[in-house]
């Protein structure tokens, strides 16, 4: 509707002004042909004797008479006081008339007046040789056929503009149909969606690609990341009970089968008791680790950068973990390509990296080596780790950085691993607008190459 007014209101009013133009325009032009038709007469008035002579007049009532007829005019000719001399209609010939256009012709001046009653008014004064002024040519015209044509060709064109109001606002009311219905629809699956049902889809109709058939697919698009989020946080609060549940299970047992034999001897306390606190050891760094991730997520310590010497960094997390290795009889060699500076957050990627050199240790068997090579170009730092171990399946290289996401669960267990290593270091990397790579061989070995921007616009 609002379009409607504002695309027909302007043209109804312009071309509004146009019938009132063209109508003046006639009005005007037939006034002018008026006047030339009375000062004719009136010339021939004068140049006879008409006024004076009666025998004259008869030639020029002639003439009078034809005008009249073919203009389909009335002309009156009166003398100085306003006498009818002559109608050309007959009946007021002998009366007076003092219209106020006929006093102001006897004042010297033509005028031609529009009336309301919608005849047109023209009277010109008729002057004798010695200019003195002796009577008025009247005429009085019907101007009615010309302002009934143009009141006709505007009835017909406020007609067609009716009817294609009428067809536009068809037109309009159906595409904005066409446009809101999908809209409508698209509503209602989104209330439906923040009402929880995250599995409602829009429909996507037609082929062709428009906005609202994209808007449709963002929409979907929207729902499946969602879903997949919620997925992904019901799959999370059930590992998080699951990985808790297990040492707890192993606690209970330990504690029950102490507490239900009598004379238990005081050795199998001290395993027991053992055991059950290398299980809250596990249940703390897999809460601590959780602790961490789940700061990463939610940015809620803020990563405060600084140029670091990233060898010094790499050098610092070997020679912490050298004990570890050695205690496998596990060799790791450092080679630093590049001296590398770089904005990190220092304590959050010497985790990352410990992570990774951890892992490396962690997942090769005795006797073999862990190779830690720096290099950068000049916008990255490259630091790869890699490791003669056991390798990693190709089908689970996709899974290893998801939470709790371990390959061999059981062997996990007894290397301490919580699954949820790789993740914080992933996370970590990501934060610091870098990227991480991995490559991998069963029984051969694995590389990771994780590539940090030497500065971070902040
Ligand atoms: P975890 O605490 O179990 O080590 P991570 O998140 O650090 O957890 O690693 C996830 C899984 O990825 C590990 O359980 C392991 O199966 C695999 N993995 C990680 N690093 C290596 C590696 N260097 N060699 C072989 N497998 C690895």
């Amino acid at each position: 509707m609002t379009y409607l007014l504002v695309s027909f209101v302007p043209l109804l009013l312009f071309v509004n002004t146009i019938f009132r133009t063209m109508d003046d325009y006639f009005v005007e032009e037939r006034k002018k042909e008026l006047l030339s038709q009375a000062n004719i007469i009136s010339g021939k008035i004068s140049s006879s004797d008409y006024m004076y002579d009666v025998t004259k007049q008869f030639k020029l009532d002639e003439e009078i008479r034809k005008i009249s007829e073919e203009g389909n005019l009335r002309i009156l000719v009166m003398d100085s006081t306003g006498v009818v001399i002559k109608d050309s209609g007959y009946q007021d010939e002998g009366k007076t008339y003092l219209l106020p256009e006929i006093i102001e012709a006897l004042d010297n001046k033509d005028v031609a007046k529009k009336q309301p009653n919608g005849n047109l008014y023209a009277a010109v004064s008729i002057v004798d040789k010695n200019s003195k002024r002796i009577g008025v040519v009247f005429i009085s015209a019907l101007i009615t056929d010309v302002t009934n044509t143009i009141l006709e060709i505007k009835d017909k064109v406020y007609l067609l503009f009716v009817a294609i109001a009428i067809v536009v606002a068809m037109i309009m009311f159906f595409m904005a149909q066409l446009f809101t219905e999908p809209l409508k629809k698209m509503l209602a699956v989104i209330v439906k969606m923040s009402e929880g049902h995250l599995e409602q889809r829009v429909e996507v109709t037609g082929r062709r690609h428009n906005e609202i058939t994209d808007l449709a697919i963002a929409c979907n698009n929207m729902a499946d990341k969602l879903e997949k989020v919620e997925t992904i946080r019901q799959q999370f609060v059930s590992n998080v009970s699951h990985e808790l549940k297990t040492p707890l299970s192993s606690i209970k047992v330990l504690s029950e089968s102490i507490l239900l034999q009598e004379d238990v001897p005081k050795e199998m306390y001290i395993e027991f008791l053992h055991d059950i606190n290398s299980e809250v050891d596990r249940m703390s760094v897999i809460i601590s680790d959780l602790l961490t991730l789940v700061k990463l997520d939610q940015k809620e310590i803020p990563l405060t950068f600084v140029e670091t010497d990233i060898a010094n960094l790499v050098r610092d997390i070997i020679k912490r973990l050298t004990p570890l290795a050695a205690a496998k009889n596990i060799d790791i060699e450092y080679e630093q390509i590049k001296d590398v500076f770089a904005d990190v957050d220092t304590v959050k990627i010497t985790l990352a990296i410990s992570n990774l050199v951890d892992n490396a240790v962690k997942y090769t068997p005795e006797g073999g080596s862990v190779k830690i090579t720096l290099d950068a170009d000049h916008q990255n730092a490259f630091i790869s780790v890699s490791d003669t171990g056991i390798g990693i399946p190709d089908e689970e290289i996709g899974k290893i950085f998801d939470r709790f996401y371990r390959v061999d669960k059981t062997r996990d267990r007894e290397t301490g691993g919580t699954g949820l290593g790789l993740s914080i270091t992933h996370s970590t990397v990501l934060m610091h607008n870098g990227s991480i790579k991995v490559n991998s061989k069963e029984k051969e070995g694995t590389t990771f190459l994780v590539r940090i921007p030497l500065h971070q616009n902040t």
